[in-house]
């Protein structure tokens, strides 16, 4: 099973996560989602949406005093979580509909902001 480092409904990081991650149905750590978004096996808004998981971390990093617009920009890539994905989608598709600035081509200079966040891949080894 593929461990993330961020949760993929929310984007928090798991490292921030007080109990360092949901449980799965049998108890377990969940590798895949955080504690506020997923308990026992199940997520805690099941019929949230994308969109409204959007509004709500926004609104909550707002209160943890992040200026609206980075708050907004931070939870932009939401929908290309496991969650948010279609089922059996392999890629995350065409960009939503709207205008959104267009990708800043990798330079010198920028090379560092546009790099795409890759996770780490650990392998560890658990003793059972
Ligand atoms: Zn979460």
């Amino acid at each position: 099973m593929t461990s993330y480092s961020d949760c993929q409904s929310c984007g928090m990081p798991l490292k921030n996560d007080p109990q360092c991650g949901g449980r799965n149905v049998d108890g377990t750590l969940s590798r895949t989602y955080c504690s506020c978004c997923f308990t026992a096996g199940r997520f805690t808004q099941p019929e949230m949406t994308v969109d409204q998981m959007k509004a709500f971390c926004a609104a909550k990093l707002h209160r943890m005093g992040i200026p609206t617009l980075l708050a907004r920009l931070m939870v932009k890539h939401l929908h290309t979580l496991e969650r948010w994905r279609p089922v059996g989608a392999t890629t995350y598709g065409a960009e939503p509909a709207g205008p959104s600035p267009s990708p800043v081509p990798p330079t010198k200079k920028n090379r560092n902001i546009t790099r795409p966040r890759k996770a780490p891949l650990r392998r560890s080894v658990v003793l059972v």
